[in-house]
């Protein structure tokens, strides 16, 4: 028998006719023959009401109670959607993350995967039940509840996928597929039919939040065939495989936004051996995970040092900055909140110029003034005022032919 898993975002289970509307769909797979494994989000917009619950009692509450709280909402629909499939005459059976020993490290609120059990799965299946498993959560080896972080369902359904050696995972959501840029802000973004897991791991860890990064690290390790589509239509979506054929002359497959970010800067820093190494051992003990670190020397004795953060982490990171500020010797620590970070995304960079000249020109012509610049070999990044972030993507976007399918752009 082949497994498909099926993952179902908030809004596409965000009230009982959602939900009625999901299960038919699991039903009309089951009925091919499969065995199916549903993944479920939380309903609707509830992750962001819990988080607003505790912040309402404690501005930093601690990340292991949030963890405990935030694995409550897809708790509650895995059991609604067994009660929808009992109703239509279906067996189905509802697992929380603990129940099928998904195993995380103890990163609260951002946990990692490490493994699963696929036993008490398989033998549910076996049973020919439809099986439900709560997104987002895990336990770590105290049997603490832990996260992945927002968006972590997707991950959640790729890797009970690897796990069962499934045929595909698909992720129904709110759109019918992967765009080049997020559709909700750059209107005559163009759907993609297939994209490769190395572009779409770039566009998901830049902001393009229609998947969970780590979902594509998973699936591209397991070889898991991923096909992100739309709950509400029934039309091919977007298909995630190893390698999309390069199409002549296609430079730039995507763009995106990455907000929820803060910069912080250390002016003025001591330049002798360790001090760099100093700062992210700190952010490393305070689990911050930092990224775009750019070290300049402004004298032989002084550098800067700079680099981005989650905005989840800045009370964090604001803390180890204050515990080493004295021993780095600095002048001065600066932090910026209001700012977002604009990229563009495409395997075709590696073997083509004028890129980034193409990118800073359309920004240069939409008036936006960049802050900082960081680059890898498949993407740029320019981070510029967040109030001016959605007229940098479109600007970006409209430069590059990003209204257009592929085979269509000129560049
Ligand atoms: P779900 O609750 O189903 O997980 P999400 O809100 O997490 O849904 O993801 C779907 C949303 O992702 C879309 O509504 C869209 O606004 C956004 N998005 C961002 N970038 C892209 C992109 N490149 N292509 C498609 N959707 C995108
Ligand atoms: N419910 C969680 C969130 O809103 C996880 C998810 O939807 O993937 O982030
Ligand atoms: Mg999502």
């Amino acid at each position: 028998m082949g497994i498909i898993v099926q993952k179902f975002g908030g809004t596409s289970v965000a009230d009982a006719d959602k939900i009625r509307r999901a299960a038919r769909r699991v039903i009309q797979t089951a009925d091919k023959g499969y065995g199916v494994v549903v993944v479920a989000s939380a309903r609707g917009k509830q992750t962001d009401q819990l988080v607003a619950d505790a912040l309402e009692l404690n501005p930093n509450p601690p990340k292991r109670e949030m963890d405990q709280l935030l694995s409550t909402g897809e708790q509650q629909t895995v059991s609604l959607f067994a009660m929808a499939l009992d109703a239509m005459g279906r067996a189905a059976i509802s697992f929380t993350g603990s129940q099928i020993r998904m195993m995380t490290d103890s990163m609260y609120t951002k946990a990692r995967i490490q493994s699963i059990e696929a036993d008490r799965i398989h033998k549910q299946l076996d049973q020919g039940k439809i099986v439900i498993v709560a997104g987002f959560q895990g336990i770590d080896e105290h049997e603490n509840i832990t996260t992945l972080g927002r968006g972590g369902s997707d991950t959640t359904a790729v890797a009970i996928a690897a796990a069962l050696g499934a045929d595909e995972c698909e992720i129904y959501t709110d759109v019918d597929g992967i765009y080049t840029a997020d559709p909700r802000i750059f209107k005559n973004a163009a759907k993609m039919d297939q994209i490769s897991y190395d572009e779409m791991l770039e566009m998901a860890s830049l902001g393009a939040g229609v998947m969970h990064p780590r979902s594509i690290e998973f699936g591209k390790k397991y070889d898991v065939k991923i096909h992100v589509r739309s709950s509400s239509e029934d039309k091919e979506g977007t298909r995630i495989i190893h390698e999309v054929p390069q199409m002549e002359g296609v430079v730039v497959s995507g763009a995106t936004i990455q907000r929820d970010l803060a910069k912080i800067g250390l002016i003025g820093v001591e330049n002798v051996p360790g001090n760099a190494a100093k700062v992210f051992a700190h952010m490393a003990r305070a689990k911050v995970v930092v990224n775009d670190i750019v070290q300049t020397e402004i004298s032989p004795e002084k550098a800067n040092l700079s680099f981005m953060i989650g905005i989840s982490d800045l009370i964090d990171a604001k803390k180890a900055i204050e515990e080493i500020k004295a021993e780095l010797k600095c002048d001065g620590v600066f932090v910026r909140e209001d700012i977002a970070e604009v990229s563009v995304v495409g395997v075709g960079m590696r073997s083509h110029y004028g890129v980034a000249e193409t990118m800073f020109g359309a920004l240069a012509q939409a008036k936006v003034n960049i802050d900082s610049i960081t680059t890898s070999e498949i993407r740029i990044s320019c981070a510029v005022d967040e109030d001016q972030a959605d007229k940098a993507l479109e600007a970006v976007c409209l430069a590059f032919d990003l209204d257009k399918p592929a085979r269509l752009r000129r560049k």
